[in-house]
Parts: structure tokens; C-alpha cells; sequence
């Protein structure tokens, strides 16, 4: 959760109507429409900035905002008054749709309709907009039809219907399915997955809504995830690809040693590879002296010492209330045969999770068993997202159309299926993986990673090695 905050923060700002305009909603950013409500009664700066009447009532008659044939004189008084001290010109205007609208700027000779660039005669007439409208002209952007009452918003320079503008704009939440309520003067904050796009009430980080251990996305009121033995919670587009147990692990972990020989960087040793529960990887990492540790929760674990971890052994089955259990899990023996004892993964990820997390401890592995020393944080945990970014990216291109494999060739052929995603969604998913690594804000895992790239990038990865190997930094 720690990450999510991080990452979303930027999203909880709040933008005070007219400040933001032209922002993708997708940004995260929620814009309240310039206003909501289109009677003018202040003349202070920001109701200028988005000046908005519409007049219809007696009330507003009386106060002289109704741009009705009698109390034109006022309002061309007002329209001149405000020119001059705003030095503003005449709205200008296209094939009678008005550009830029310029407010209280009133044509004073004519009035002409800004929707149908007719005359507006005797009767009823809306102020909007730095214009005037034939009730009829003013129509909502949304749904096309007349806007004849109070309930105008305008967003972007284009009148809607409050409900309309709703309907369109307002952000409904992805767990609860409701408009995500507006707090104080009608702001609207809400938390979005970068990745995702889902959008949701800020609550729903602390009322105990379950979020995916591997995609991160919350779940939905009317979704129900899967409940893993050691408590995570996996969606079920990631339970759908996930890897539950150690032999089920091997297939993969053969890919990643290809991977790695493609590179010219063939593991020699047996390094044993296992699946582990949380509790036995968190209990693994306590006595390791190098423990990475990854927020919010360390995934993999490259293993120098020996000890007994309990792996496991067979896949759990699904249970009741969507709890999988009966999993089997027993001791392995780690017996020290060279400066790694075994790679340890946290079971129940989907396959390009576990897989990016197995080439990310591959490479501990391989800096290890290849003489690099001690290096800082920054720098090993950086080059080990690199090669786990790598992995990824080879498999997403395997896995589309084209099929460029990137590994070698000699064996690949023997398991054609095993190579790349293979459906859309397993790359979606792979594309989610990637950009979790790319925006960690992290400074050892995040930053680590992009300075690592940028290294490789201009050097290439096997120069890039040899400089980090001489300096313990990254080559500049
Ligand atoms: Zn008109
Ligand atoms: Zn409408
Ligand atoms: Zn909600
Ligand atoms: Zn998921
Ligand atoms: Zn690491």
C-alpha cells in the first residue's frame, strides 16, 4: 500500500473549477465542470474566468440579468462598463458558434443568437457564455437537446445539462459502482491505478477492500477474489495464469536459464528453484544477509545460506468462500554447493510475474556466481530490474503476433508453448508487470532501475556489466 500511495498521489490533487482545463481525464484528475450552475451574481475575477447566466426566472429578471428586450440598455451598459475595464474585445465568432467565449462582452448594435446566428427578438433569451441564445439554440453537448433550466454545467467551453454532464464526466467508482462522491465546495478526489485506470473512492484503501497481490487492482463489490492460503488476496484474471507450486515453476525456470544463455550468460551451476508461502519466504529473508527487501512485499529471494525452507509441493485446490487450500508443503534441505543455495519465489503469481521475479533473482544469482562482490543497492537491485524488464519484453513480443523470439533457438522449438504470452490478456497483464517496474518510485528498486537503463541503453548490457564490475557503478 505504501507504493500505492506514492504513486497516487498525484491524484489526489484537487483542482479548483477553471484551473485544469484540457486535462485528460485519465489523468487522474477529476474537472469539475467550470461551473454548475449558470446564474451570475458577482462580477469578482474567478466568475469572470467562467462566467456563466442563464436567466430565466423573475427573480433574475428583477436583478437585470435576463437579456430581454427591455433591460438590453442595461446590460449593454454593464457589457461596455466591463469591456473597458477588462480592455476586452467582442467574442469572436465562426459560422455562429462562438470561439474563446469572452464573458459579458455583449454584441451592442444587434444581439444575435449564438447558436443560430439569428436575430434575438422580443421574449425570452439565455445569457451564457459570454453570449446570447434562443432557448432553443443552447443545447447540451451530451444529449443535443434544448438546456432550459438552472441545470447548466459547462466543461471545456460547451453547455451540458447537469445530468448529462454527469452521466459523461462524473467518475464512478470501480468498486463500490457509484458516483465517487464530491467533498468539500464539490471537488471530487479519487484514488486511479496508474496502470489500470480504475478509479475509485479514496475510502476504499482503509475499509478493508482486498486488492490483488500481483496486479494491484481493488477488487469490485461484485467480484470476488480468491483467498490464497497465506492470505493474499488474486484476482481472478491473475489466478487464471498463476503458478501454484514448485514442479509447475520448472518449465519456467528452464525459459529463464535460455533466456539467460542467449544473453552469453549461462548459469553453470544446479541452483535449486522453489516456491515458497509468504511466512516461509519472510522467514528465509530474516536470516539472509543480503535480503532485499521490496515493498510492499519481497516476492523473490536469491538464497545464500543453508538452511531448510518449506516449499511447496502441490498446488492448492479451491475451497469453500473462494479460498484455495490443501495446499501440500514440505522441507527442502538447501545444501551449500556454491555461493547460492536456492532461488526462492512466492507461489500463486501469475507466469510472467513469477517469471520477471525469477529473472530478476537470476541475475543476484549470476552477479554473484561471477565474481561482482558487493555492490550498492542502487546498482544490483537496478541491473537485476533490467534483466527482469528484459525478460519481460521477450515474452510480450513472443507472445504477439510476429512471434520474435529472442532467447535461443536450438531448444525453443521443443516447447512452442511455453513461449510467450499467449493470450491478450496474459499480455495486458505482462504490460502491467512492466510498467510496475518502470514507475517504482522506489529509490533502490525505481530509481535503480532507470539509471541501470539509461546505462544499458547507451552502452549496451555486457558494457555496462563490465563497468559495474571494475567501478561498482553504473557506467556515465
Ligand atoms: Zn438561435
Ligand atoms: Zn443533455
Ligand atoms: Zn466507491
Ligand atoms: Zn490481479
Ligand atoms: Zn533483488
Amino acid at each position: 500500500m505504501i507504493w500505492l500511495n506514492k504513486l497516487f498521489k498525484g491524484s489526489n490533487l484537487k483542482f479548483s473549477a477553471g484551473q485544469c482545463h484540457g486535462r485528460h481525464a485519465d489523468d487522474g484528475f477529476w474537472n469539475k465542470p467550470s461551473s454548475s450552475l449558470g446564474i451570475q451574481r458577482e462580477y469578482d475575477d474567478e466568475d469572470i474566468d467562467q462566467a456563466l447566466a442563464l436567466s430565466l426566472s423573475e427573480e433574475e429578471q428583477k436583478k437585470g440579468k435576463t437579456v430581454d428586450k427591455s433591460l438590453l440598455e442595461e446590460d449593454e451598459q454593464l457589457a461596455k462598463a466591463l469591456q473597458e475595464s477588462l480592455n476586452a474585445e467582442y467574442p469572436p465568432r465562426q459560422n455562429g458558434q462562438i470561439c474563446q467565449p469572452n464573458p459579458f462582452s455583449f454584441p451592442s448594435v444587434s444581439r444575435r443568437c449564438a447558436g443560430c446566428n439569428k436575430e434575438v427578438g422580443r421574449g425570452q433569451s439565455l445569457s451564457t457564455m459570454g453570449a446570447v441564445w434562443h432557448p432553443e439554440c443552447l443545447r447540451c453537448h451530451g444529449c443535443n437537446k434544448p438546456i432550459t433550466d438552472y441545470e447548466l454545467s459547462l466543461y471545456e467551453n460547451r453547455p451540458y445539462h447537469k445530468s448529462c454532464y454527469r452521466k459523461l464526466y462524473h467518475p464512478k467508482c470501480a468498486v463500490c459502482k457509484q458516483y465517487i462522491p464530491a467533498i468539500r465546495d464539490g471537488h471530487i478526489e479519487y484514488r486511479a491505478h496508474p496502470f489500470w485506470g480504475q478509479r475509485y473512492c479514496p475510502l476504499h484503501e482503509r475499509d478493508g477492500t482486498p486488492m490483488c497481490c500481483s496486479c494491484e487492482r481493488m477488487e469490485p463489490r461484485d467480484t470476488k477474489y480468491v483467498t490464497l492460503d497465506d492470505g493474499r488476496k488474486l484476482c481472478l484474471e491473475c489466478l487464471n495464469f498463476a503458478i501454484m507450486d514448485t514442479s509447475e515453476c520448472q518449465p519456467l525456470y528452464l525459459g529463464i536459464k535460455e533466456f539467460y544463455e542467449g544473453l552469453y550468460m549461462k548459469v553453470e551451476q544446479q541452483i535449486p528453484l522453489l516456491l515458497v508461502e509468504r511466512q516461509a519466504l519472510n522467514e528465509a529473508m530474516d536470516g539472509e544477509m543480503n535480503g532485499h527487501h521490496r515493498l510492499p512485499e519481497t516476492r523473490g529471494l536469491c538464497l545464500s545460506e543453508e538452511k531448510i525452507v518449506r516449499t511447496v509441493l502441490r498446488r492448492p485446490i479451491m475451497g469453500s468462500g473462494h479460498r484455495l487450500t490443501d495446499m501440500i508443503t514440505g522441507p527442502y534441505r538447501l545444501i551449500r554447493r556454491c555461493d547460492v543455495t536456492a532461488i526462492l519465489i512466492l507461489y500463486g503469481l501469475p507466469r510472467l510475474l513469477t517469471g520477471s521475479i525469477l529473472a530478476h533473482e537470476m541475475m543476484h544469482a549470476w552477479l554473484r556466481l561471477n565474481g561482482y562482490g558487493s555492490l550498492s543497492l542502487e546498482v544490483e537491485e537496478g541491473i537485476c530490474q533490467v534483466l527482469a524488464q528484459m525478460w519481460l519484453d521477450s515474452e510480450i513480443v513472443a507472445g504477439s503476433a510476429s512471434n520474435v523470439a529472442s532467447t535461443s533457438s536450438s531448444s525453443s522449438t521443443t516447447r512452442p508453448s511455453k513461449k510467450g504470452a499467449r493470450t491478450q490478456s496474459e499480455r495486458k497483464l505482462g504490460e502491467c508487470f512492466k510498467h510496475e517496474i518502470e514507475a517504482d518510485a522506489s529509490p533502490v528498486y525505481g530509481a535503480g532501475y532507470r539509471a541501470a537503463t539509461r546505462a544499458v541503453n547507451r552502452y549496451g548490457l555486457r558494457r555496462t556489466l563490465d563497468h559495474i564490475k571494475f567501478t561498482g557503478s553504473f557506467p556515465y
